[in-house]
């Protein structure tokens, strides 16, 4: 298990939904779970991104064994929610993000951004799940932080069991109006023949094991192939956002997925023409909370492997695009490189002007 572990990466996972349905909630939440556990290095904050370990998820789900189950180092969840985060942010033509997670307001029921996120997800063929959330404004609704849904379901009276279901099975039904077969996640037997749904609360935490350890199956089962990676081979990765940062003028904010990025790199990003060439002059990944007697939010480090999200620093990229590629090159493989990345932006600008 430990070998095959060894190249695997993080997959990447979005989080698309209706406004106010509570997609920066779930990420807070998601963020917070990492950041209670506290121990050192279980934690790890990306520029851009919350990475979970999978000890984390593991421990959340209150079964050990399961460690040995899992083959992916955890789930790095890109902080940014939203679907235009999700087509903006591109890779290989396809999209950044692995898998997602479609947040549904279980009082509100479907909205329009619901349908476009499900569109979005369909014609890109990414493996996801919908979570109906604000299940603790069910009315009569008894809140169990943190637990699982079943568990916490389990404690509520028949009445608001009742309640739920009714709002629950709505969500089904307008899922099965957009060509979903969908169920709730754990009578889900198949998840390619059937989209699983779990009830969850992004305020109390209730019903996040279950969708950190659907999501984790979700990899396992469908992604394999994708998330081999050479983890020698050069740094791949998406602009998130151009940046101005105090004391270190315009920086790129990176999300690596493939190989390894290091200080002193040739890389090469996508702009509208000639794509940039330029050196990492630094690698910057967030300060923990505990250093903030530095003057910086940010600590320099020598190499960043994929996948993670991670801080650039160099010069000549003021007109690096978001959503552009960039990869580390040798001068053996520049010219070949740059060709890439002119040829992936002329993509990423007709599949825009057609979205
Ligand atoms: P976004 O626009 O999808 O990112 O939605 P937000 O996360 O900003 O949430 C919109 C509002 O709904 C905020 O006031 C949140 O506090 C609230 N909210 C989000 N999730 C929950 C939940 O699970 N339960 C309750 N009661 N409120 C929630």
């Amino acid at each position: 298990m430990a070998e095959e572990n060894q190249n695997l990466r993080t997959p990447i996972v979005c989080v698309m939904g209706h406004v106010d349905h509570g997609k920066t909630t779930l990420l807070d939440q998601i963020r917070g779970t990492a950041i209670v556990k506290g121990e050192a290095g279980a934690i790890t904050q990306h520029i851009g991104a919350t990475e979970v370990p999978i000890d984390v998820i593991v421990e959340k789900c209150g079964d050990k064994r399961l460690a040995d189950k899992f083959i992916v180092p955890g789930l790095l969840f890109i902080d940014t929610p939203g679907h235009h985060a999700f087509t903006t942010l591109r890779s290989r033509g396809g999209s950044l993000a692995d898998l997602a997670v479609v947040v549904v307001d279980i009082n509100e029921g479907f909205k329009p951004q619901t349908i476009e996120s499900l569109n979005i997800l369909k014609r890109f063929k990414t493996p996801f799940i919908v979570v109906t959330n604000k299940i603790d404004r069910i009315l009569g609704w008894k809140v169990h932080e943190g637990e699982s849904f079943l568990s916490t379901y389990n404690k509520q009276t028949p009445e608001v069991q009742g309640l739920f279901e009714q709002k629950f099975y709505d969500v089904i039904g307008h899922l099965y109006e957009q060509g979903f077969s969908a169920d709730r996640f754990d009578r889900v037997t198949d998840f390619q023949k059937t989209l699983g749904v779990i009830p969850i609360s992004g305020l109390t935490g209730e019903g996040i094991p279950d969708v950190l350890m659907i999501l984790l199956g979700l990899a396992q089962r469908f992604l394999e192939s994708s998330l081999q990676y050479d983890i020698n081979g050069p740094g791949v990765g998406t602009v998130l956002e151009v940046k101005d940062e105090k004391g270190l003028g315009t920086t790129i904010d990176v999300i690596l997925y493939d190989g390894t990025l290091k200080k002193g790199d040739t890389v090469v990003i996508g702009r509208l023409g000639e794509p940039i060439v330029t050196k990492v002059r630094a690698l910057l990944k967030p300060r923990e909370l505990s250093e903030i007697r530095y003057e910086s939010k940010f600590q320099p480090i020598q190499e960043v492997a994929a996948a993670a999200g991670v801080k650039i620093s160099a010069p000549d990229i003021d007109d690096a695009l978001a959503g552009a590629p960039i990869i580390s090159a040798t001068p053996e493989t520049l010219d070949a490189v740059i060709e890439k990345v002119k040829s992936e932006i002329d993509d990423v600008q007709i599949q825009t002007d057609t979205d």
